[in-house]
């Protein structure tokens, strides 16, 4: 099933997404034994690992505001009425009130996540040392906060893009945290390039409500992504 000229795309298997980590998934950490059975199956130059890396004062942080708890959706129509002498961006916060409003009047809402891909637990986990293969950070534009790998979530392009435009591949395998997220964005937009996209369910994991995962396969079916497992890779 797998060719010479397939990748694999290891999205944001983190400790920041695992149980601990400043964003942590319930089970996160149970991506790590099925990535490592399908790793070996790609060759070191068509694997990527994408790592999602913030620092302090990101727009994504419920830390940069003030009085915005974690989880909380920040709309464009809440901000709309914010100055640069009054609003609820705190001290910590690396962008504008106006930076704020350009982002939120493009993707409409945000949803302020507690602080994650900081420090050590945004690098490379250590169960994946062995295995080589690109490493692709994202999220260190303080204005954007971005879920796919491939372009943030105001459209601008990441690096992703070019260093998977050189890698040619067949086919493109996407594996790791969190399926409605970054994920389901990162294959639903290599879907969009014209890529043949598979997500290997079982070495990915979701939140635990049952919609939004189903919406993802919604999209994943209109997309032509489709799904497998890494039994099925394995043959
Ligand atoms: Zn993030």
């Amino acid at each position: 099933m797998i060719g010479r000229q397939d990748a694999l795309v290891v999205i944001d298997a983190t400790l920041t997404f695992m149980p601990g980590g400043g964003l942590a998934v319930q089970g996160g950490d149970k991506v790590i034994a099925p990535i490592k059975r399908i790793l070996p199956l790609f060759p070191e130059d068509k694997r990527v690992f994408t790592l999602d890396v913030h620092e302090v004062g990101h727009i994504s942080f419920a830390s940069s505001y003030v009085d915005l708890p974690n989880f909380y959706v920040l709309t464009y129509e809440e901000v709309a009425q914010w100055t640069k002498e009054d609003s609820k961006i705190g001290p910590k916060a690396k962008f504008t009130v106006d930076d704020l409003k350009l982002y939120l009047r493009r993707i409409h809402h945000q949803t302020l996540w507690p602080d994650h891909g900081l420090g050590k637990e945004a690098g490379k986990h250590q169960a994946f040392a062995e295995y080589d293969g690109v490493v692709v950070r994202k999220g260190l534009e303080p204005t954007r906060d971005s879920y796919s790998a491939v372009r943030d979530n105001a459209g601008r392009e990441l690096v992703l893009l070019p260093i998977i435009k050189q890698m040619r591949p067949k086919k493109i395998f996407v594996c790791g945290l969190v399926y409605r997220y970054c994920v389901g964005w990162t294959a639903l937009d290599l879907a969009d390039l014209g890529y043949q996209v598979t997500v290997v369910k079982d070495a990915t994991q979701d939140l635990g409500d049952e919609a939004g995962h189903e919406e993802m396969n919604m999209f994943f079916k209109t997309a032509g992504v489709r799904l497998t497992t890494t039994r099925e890779l394995i043959g």
